[in-house]
């Protein structure tokens, strides 16, 4: 006879993952479903990378497009725990249109920051379909973030940026899965690095299941910054940073020295890549792995490459790279990144021919 193996439904990343979790209230806890992302074999680029065994850690495909539900799940939970009727953030685009859902499923009001004219389009329309008030601000991401902190003190708001400690505890989750999925911890985990938020929190999850004795080996963090945008690497705060990579256009981080322990402490790197290189490794994606991700989260697989020119990686190796965000959030740069669509006439004849037969 044949039998139903599905568990039930995934509960989310509080619920899947509380015991490594601060505790919430089960009343206050608000979950879209986050979490429980595919790890995908990524096995036509071995031509670029060698014979390392690579997978992608696909954080596109939580519910608003990108990992930051991980650490929004935690955030608004936390806030509405403690009764607050607001949350605020400022963004460069995926963690208002995180917020503005997470606060919907709430009923709380989302206020989000975003600077002028640098958000991906896909993020904007999500934070105003939600109903969030979004702000525009004449300014940059790291100007809008310190607004958002002198508001956040003295106002009925919660602050939602990963300087609140809810977020990274959230977002270890991916950390916790990736185990789960392997089996153990990969030998390299690569990743884009814009406040350096996330690469502390999947340091911090490693460690965490490491610990508990449910992993023997530990990781080595490769956080990959845009070379436009590039403080840690170049060690000094960049004033006006410029990326194709909108999610990392950060010239300073919140989690800098954060980011700089789980390099140290891991044995890993964080280095740069060119815009160059990251659009290359976003067609790639695309084109031989059909895998759509935002430019940002390309910077991951371009370290990979970079790293495997270098002669750092070794047949045999298993590394992981998140791939941050979901393609549909910026599909102007889809569009600008590949072939123009073709015009033909309604003729059959016309469109063979065109084809090529
Ligand atoms: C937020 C974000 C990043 C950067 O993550 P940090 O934690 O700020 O380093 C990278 N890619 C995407 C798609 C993001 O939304």
């Amino acid at each position: 006879m044949a039998e139903m193996t599905r568990k039930g439904l995934w509960r989310g990343v509080i619920r899947e993952f509380g015991e490594f979790l601060p505790e919430i209230k089960d009343e206050a806890i608000t979950t879209l479903g986050e979490g429980n992302t595919p790890l995908i074999e990524a096995s036509n680029l071995s031509d670029k990378v060698g014979e390392i065994r690579l997978l992608l850690k696909y954080d596109g495909l939580n519910p608003t497009g990108s990992f930051k539900d991980r650490g929004m799940t935690m955030a608004v939970s936390k806030a509405k725990e403690d009764g607050s009727e607001a949350v605020i953030c400022a963004s460069t685009g995926n963690t208002s249109a995180s917020a503005a859902a997470y606060a919907a499923k709430a009923g709380m009001k989302a206020y989000v920051l975003v600077p002028e004219g640098a958000i991906a389009l896909g993020k904007l329309s999500q934070a105003m379909i939600h109903g969030a008030m979004v702000l525009q601000v004449a300014g940059s991401f790291d100007d809008a973030l310190d607004i958002v902190k002198e508001i956040a003190k003295d106002h009925p708001v919660t602050m939602v940026n990963s300087l609140n400690p809810y977020r990274l505890e959230g977002q270890k989750s991916a950390a916790f899965e990736v185990c789960e999925e392997l089996g153990h911890a990969p030998t390299y985990h690569f990743l884009p690095v814009g406040n350096a938020g996330n690469i502390t929190a999947y340091w911090n999850g490693y460690k965490q299941y490491k610990d508990s004795e449910l992993i023997s080996n530990l990781p080595k963090m490769m956080g990959f910054q845009a070379a436009g945008a590039a403080p840690i690497v170049l060690g000094e705060v960049v004033k006006k940073p410029e990326t194709v990579a909108t999610a990392i256009r950060i010239g300073n981080p919140a989690s800098w020295q954060a980011a700089e322990m789980a390099r140290d402490e891991s044995g890993g790197l964080i280095d740069m890549v060119t815009d160059e290189e990251i659009l290359d490794a976003y067609r790639l994606l695309a084109v031989r792995e059909g895998v759509f991700c935002e430019p940002a989260s390309a910077a991951s697989v371009a370290g990979v490459i970079k790293m495997k020119d270098k002669g750092v990686l070794n047949n045999g190796d298993t590394v992981v790279c998140t791939l941050t965000g979901h393609g549909l959030k910026d599909p102007d740069n889809a569009i600008k990144n590949a072939e123009s669509p073709i015009k033909v006439t309604a003729d059959i004849n016309d469109i063979i021919k065109v084809m090529g037969f």
